[in-house]
């Protein structure tokens, strides 16, 4: 099949968006909820446990019923994002979700004030099993939650505060074209065209696009300063008005991980630079330079890079998978046989990759922007090891579904790691390995120790904000600080890079979440060694890991594969990895 036929087929869900099952299901939602609402408002405490708990059954049966239509929006908005329907689609949605979570809130917080014996007794009911670690994943926000009234209203502000600002930040960011002198004319670019020629062979290129690319961020600092203070400003208010100690402290009770480990992971990181700094001087040298700039971190190591064509790629993705586990392979084959994928970049189409899980009972579905280069080879990799995991985890219910977020990326990275071994297993060309390396090992930099450089700038930015506005060239310094710290004198950060912040979508969308990258390439790292050790007696613990969603808190899924992430040194060995492939690339540069 063409690829560019490869799209979703979205009749798998509903059969079109003007279908009646569509409608009914939608038009369904508000009088569900409403009697859900009269059923048991301020009514969880004094139900007994049996009724509790097909309370909490009915609740998981309504997320469900709407995680698939919304789901439905999402896809087709993501497919042609210009189409009127599909804008309405998602716009319609968006609000009919806003409304539903106003009216459904009040469950949440009736099962965190419950008296903790109560709860207890509930959480040790066999039939509650399935639910305990929802349950209390619920019940740790509660010394930080307010009135239902009071979350009502901050829910309501939000839509015209902070996430205002967020708005703002993507339309404003998202609205930007570039132009820039390429072969001799000036032409156009998007953003992530422009970031992508960070991979192109010219030393000026990069250095061009990457200078273009920020200062046309620079030219809207005004909004940029705006929205990162306001930002700031409001979660700092928010942890005030809740309780919380530390602006962090909120993401690492939901991921479960303690204030000290997240502290801890990242001074190890940190303790690492130098591996990092060593790599840098080492690619300089393979690059003939006497140092390099930032924009060349990803410069490649020959004038020519191999192109891949997708049948070529696709096969060799599921080849690796199946060398793994054959059961593994059918799963990630069935994306392609069942078109639950959309391959080839288009207009309107939303850019990145990503992939989409609904809900145990729905199949899940992936993107991509095929162009065929490694970097979109691995992300079939990547993007079918989130697929992967979707459907293992698919005998979990739907509260305890989603894998916690330090361990979304585990199946992901460690199918990458897979198809890297493949292809250096096979590639007898010292040039072709070389660059394979080189990408890996770039690769473990920018999700480790970069991520890391992310966070510390981030609680950085939150911690001096409290003390009032900062001004760009405040903001630039933190950053450029941070980033220090990382390249040492190994790498010569270009003037335009004191906006390097300002499109970082992660410090607006999901405050925090970098360091999830690190946690989890690092236990990937781990797994893949253990894997490497072990052989086929590794692999049914690693399928456990995957099979439990969010069933379990990330220290304890862990353990289901052997790997006890609290033990002293764990993360250094992570380290240890890279520090080996380092040398591998040496013993061929
Ligand atoms: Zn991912």
């Amino acid at each position: 099949m063409n690829p560019s036929d490869l799209t979703w087929n979205t009749a798998l869900l509903y059969p079109a968006p003007d279908s009646p099952a569509l409608e009914a299901d939608l038009g369904s939602f508000e009088g569900l909820a409403a009697a859900f609402r009269e059923r048991y408002f301020e009514k969880v405490a004094s139900l007994d446990d049996a009724a509790l708990l097909s309370a909490v059954r009915e609740y998981e049966a309504m997320q469900v019923a709407m995680a698939k239509p919304f789901s439905y929006a999402h896809l087709l908005f993501a497919a042609d994002s210009g189409d009127e329907t599909n804008r309405a689609l998602s716009q319609r949605c968006s609000e009919l979700g806003s409304r539903l979570s106003q009216q459904l809130l009040f469950f949440d917080l009736e099962l965190m004030q419950l008296e903790d014996e109560r709860f207890e007794a509930l959480c040790r009911l066999p039939e509650a099993a399935n639910y305990v670690h929802f349950l209390q994943g619920v019940r740790r926000f509660r010394p930080y939650t307010l009135k239902e009234n009071e979350e009502r209203l901050l829910t309501r502000k939000n839509l015209t505060g902070v996430n205002a600002f967020t708005k703002l930040f993507d339309e404003l960011s998202a609205s930007f074209s570039y132009r820039m002198e390429m072969e001799g004319e000036e032409q156009e670019f998007t953003g992530e065209e422009l970031l992508g020629l960070l991979h192109h062979p010219s030393a000026d290129v990069r250095f061009r696009a990457m200078t273009t690319f920020l200062e046309k961020h620079g030219e809207h600092g005004i909004v940029y300063n705006a929205v990162f203070n306001n930002m700031a400003l409001d979660h700092g208010q928010e942890m005030e008005l809740r309780g919380y100690e530390t602006p962090i402290q909120p993401t690492n009770i939901g991921n479960e991980i303690p204030d000290e480990a997240v502290e801890h992971l990242m001074q190890v990181t940190e303790t690492n630079f130098g591996l990092a700094q060593e790599y840098f001087r080492l690619k300089a040298r393979m690059l003939g330079m006497e140092r390099i700039r930032n924009c060349d971190v990803y410069a490649p190591l020959y004038e020519t890079e191999r192109k891949y064509p997708f049948d070529e790629a696709r096969a060799m993705v599921v080849d690796s998978y199946a060398g793994y586990d054959p059961d593994f392979g059918r799963i990630v084959g069935a994306f392609f046989d069942e078109r639950r994928v959309d391959v080839m970049p288009r207009p309107g189409k939303s850019g990145g990759a990503f992939a989409m899980g609904i809900s145990p009972h729905d199949p899940p579905f992936l993107l991509l922007n095929y162009t065929g280069n490694l970097r979109d080879l691995a992300t079939i990799a990547h993007e079918a090891g989130h697929g992967l995991h979707f459907v293992l985890a698919r005998k979990q219910t739907m509260l305890n579904y989603h894998a916690p977020l330090p361990l979304a990326e585990t199946a992901s990275v460690f199918g990458e790691m897979l198809l890297t071994r493949r292809l250096l297993d096979r590639e007898t060309d010292p040039a072709v390995r070389r660059s394979l390396l080189c990408a890996k090992i770039e690769d473990i930099i920018a999700t480790t120790f970069r991520q890391t450089v992310l966070t510390r700038f981030e609680l950085r930015l939150h911690t001096e904000r409290k003390e009032g506005l900062l001004s760009n060239d405040r903001v630039a310094a933190i950053w450029q600080e941070e980033n220090a710290r990382l390249f040492g004198d190994a790498v010569e950060m270009i003037p335009a890079y004191r906006w390097g912040w300002s499109y970082i979508s992660h410090f607006i969308h999901a405050r925090f979440y970098c360091y999830s990258y690190t946690f989890a390439e690092l236990l990937v790292l781990a797994l893949y060694q253990k894997h490497l050790e072990e052989g086929e007696s590794f692999k049914p613990g690693y399928r456990r890991l995957l099979e439990s969603g969010g069933a379990l808190s990330p220290a304890d899924t862990a353990r289901l594969a052997g790997i006890d992430i609290t033990e002293g040194g764990f993360w250094q060995k992570g380290y240890d990895f890279l520090r080996g492939l380092i040398e591998e690339l040496k013993g061929i540069a």
